[in-house]
């Protein structure tokens, strides 16, 4: 029966264990060799005393190359000056896979590597524990929204990705030939999540790639990002904030309680997050941007440096409300005394973004109209527009960017970080 490295304990001790993985680091004292042997769970020191190893293990084990795959089969002993604590006698090495030299990238990262030159050479990069440390709680966050939603009674969904219309009419999309006509891959499950709300669904969520045409290369952009998207009828977007404050919470507290050795890994020490977060208006944000020197105009989006001066201002996550109608979608809901601003919000973390939400438009005439005020063509939505016609609920939802929620709770720079294979404006291989 195999064994992870991190399964060894004090139960093992003098007994034989079978371990297979990657040759870590070889040190090579003469008649005594160290192998440090790694699969995805840790370490575990393989040591070979000349006279206590067969000799054919020990000839193995001298000419053996980093990051060859190879099976160990030893006895294991306590070994304080080991790391975790053991080290593994070995009556048995077998190579599987040798791997060739030198290595396109060092796994054990005495020499760090760019970005740039990580992310060519990814499957390497990946077997640095730090790397696969993000990969771990990612699917560890990915479990909790899919459990946490599902018991607040939400079902999942998946709509096309490969769609005919702009979910907001806006440039960035990607266009792709589908046989003899013209088609986009989606940039949001926008217009299906809502059509599903005038099926009946009620409460739906999907989690699943948003395409992007930006054309600006930031930390904080790709162009296939992973959205987690919910849409909820009988609500507001009050109901909906609360849905996604407590979310992230459940999250932070799932990765906190079951993802300790990797956040250890990664030296990350998280703070669950305290709820309700804070609520600032629009026009409070402005303020604050203002009182820094970032003055921005009534009505527009708040810049990078805005959002730089607020993040500073306002510690953990807040919320941003009350937006200025015309700076966001057609179906966002305007309040019906004050329709200059909408039911809309953003989820902030400092300066970053998280997630874009409002309460939708569910009266058909309206929704026509601010399409138009938009600039958009109804007739292009007649798909869409249908299922406001007979009978479609009060609803509200948003957007929330896995890859921007894993960045900020691990406190990464890049994106690019917490992504396998990350598609932006240079990179479409690996
Ligand atoms: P930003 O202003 O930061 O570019 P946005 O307002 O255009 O984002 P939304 O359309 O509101 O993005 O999408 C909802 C969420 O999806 C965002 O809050 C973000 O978390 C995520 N998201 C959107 N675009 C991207 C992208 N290009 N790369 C990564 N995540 C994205
Ligand atoms: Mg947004």
């Amino acid at each position: 029966m195999r064994k992870w490295t991190s399964e060894i304990g004090e139960e093992d001790v003098g007994k034989e264990v079978l371990l297979f993985g990657w040759v870590h680091e070889v040190r090579d004292l003469g008649g005594l060799v160290f192998l440090i042997l790694r699969d995805r769970e840790g370490f575990i020191q393989i040591t070979l005393p000349k006279k206590k190893v067969p000799p054919e293990t020990f000839e193995i084990a001298k000419k053996i190359h980093r990051e060859s795959v190879i099976k160990v089969i030893g006895v294991v002993k306590k070994e304080p000056k080991a790391p975790g604590g053991y080290e593994v006698i070995p009556k048995e090495i077998e190579v599987l896979n040798e791997a060739a030299v030198p290595l396109p990238l060092e796994v054990t990262e005495k020499v760090p590597a760019e970005l740039d030159t990580r992310l060519d050479h990814r499957f390497m990069d990946l077997r640095k524990p730090k790397v696969h440390a993000i990969f771990r709680i990612r699917h560890q966050v990915m479990q909790s929204v899919r459990q946490f939603l599902s018991e607040e009674g939400f079902i999942e969904v998946h709509t096309p990705k490969i769609v005919s219309t702009a979910t907001e009419g806006g440039t960035e999309l990607f266009p792709i030939s589908y046989f003899e006509k013209e088609a986009f891959l989606n940039q949001s499950p926008q217009l299906y999540k809502q059509i599903l709300m005038g099926a009946g669904f009620e409460r739906v969520f999907e989690i699943g790639p948003i395409f992007r045409a930006e054309e600006h290369n930031t930390t904080r952009h790709l162009n296939e990002a992973i959205s987690i998207d919910i849409e909820m009828s009988f609500t507001d977007h009050e109901g909906v904030m609360n849905v996604l404050e407590r979310l992230i919470r459940r999250v932070y507290e799932d990765v906190a309680e079951n993802c300790e050795k990797f956040l250890e890994w990664l030296n990350v020490k998280l703070e669950i997050p305290e709820i309700p977060f804070e609520r600032i208006t629009y026009d409070e944000a402005l303020e604050i941007a203002k009182r820094k020197g970032e003055e921005i105009p009534w009505g527009e989006d708040l810049s990078t440096p805005a959002l730089k001066a607020i993040g500073e201002e306002i510690e953990g996550h807040y919320f941003i409300v009350d937006w200025p109608t015309e700076s966001k979608p057609f179906y966002a809901m305007p309040y019906e005394d004050k329709p200059e601003i909408c039911k809309s919000f953003d989820l902030m973390k400092g300066a970053l973004e998280l997630a874009s939400g409002a309460q939708r438009i569910h009266k058909y005439d309206l929704l026509v109209e601010r399409i138009k005020r938009c600039g958009l063509s109804p007739e292009s939505f007649e798909f869409y527009l249908e299922a406001f016609r007979y009978g479609m609920p009060p609803h509200a939802g948003w957007g929330l960017g896995a890859e921007r929620l894993l960045m900020s709770m691990l406190g990464l720079k890049n994106i690019r970080e917490v992504v396998l294979f990350p598609r932006d404006r240079n990179r479409l291989v690996p």
